[in-house]
């Protein structure tokens, strides 16, 4: 790696940053940047910064928007009374995709991974419940992923919303168990939600 360019290191420090992406990947990925016309390299550049400065957080939902609050919150078609909490923007965007939904989200930005560091208090919990009593919520479906992490975060979140007297569900049949809801197809996803059952 010492045998690099000054900025050639760099360049691959930076892309061993993301996730996935090991020094080998990186490496590659560097020197496909630098083969590539100045005005690709350009627009790759700019596109980092202008997603940096555009996109910001919904006050209400906690995805990612352009415009706060964001179109699903906007909506005035939505079911305001259903929430549908999730693990990341991505997972959102899948039932999004499905169709079998119709209410408004509610993003964590992550799960409990207290391995990982990451504890109940990285969650935004309090806004959440702060939103199921203000917005007088009556179901909340907990989609976050079926896997160990997700199934202690469905937990803690039942925990904390029971005493609200709020209908709890969890898309129950169809999720495969450790699967991701980001890469599952549309049709599963429906199925799982219409299929919710109570916690
Ligand atoms: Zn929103």
């Amino acid at each position: 790696m010492n045998s690099y360019p000054e900025s050639l290191t760099e360049l691959v420090d930076q892309l061993k940053k993301l996730p996935g992406v090991g020094r080998k990947t990186a490496a590659r990925l560097a020197f496909h940047m630098v083969r590539m016309p100045d005005g690709e390299a350009g627009k790759l550049a700019e596109a980092i910064l202008e997603v940096k400065k555009r996109l910001s957080l919904c006050s209400f939902c906690q995805n990612l928007t352009e415009k706060d609050p964001c179109s699903i919150c906007r909506d005035p078609h939505r079911e305001v009374y259903q929430l549908c909490v999730v693990e990341y923007p991505a997972d959102a965007s899948s039932i999004e995709n499905s169709g079998a939904f119709h209410g408004r989200y509610f993003v964590l930005h992550g799960n409990l991974a207290p391995m990982q560091g990451q504890g109940p208090e990285s969650l935004r919990l309090e806004r959440l419940k702060e939103l199921v009593v203000s917005q007088q919520i009556s179901e909340v479906i907990i989609a976050t992923n079926p896997t160990v992490e997700g199934n202690a975060t469905a937990l803690l979140i039942s925990r904390i919303l029971e005493p609200l007297g709020v209908q709890l569900s969890r898309p129950a049949c169809g999720l495969p168990v450790g699967a991701d809801l980001e890469y599952m197809d549309p049709v599963t996803i429906r199925k799982s939600l219409d299929g919710r059952g109570p916690l």
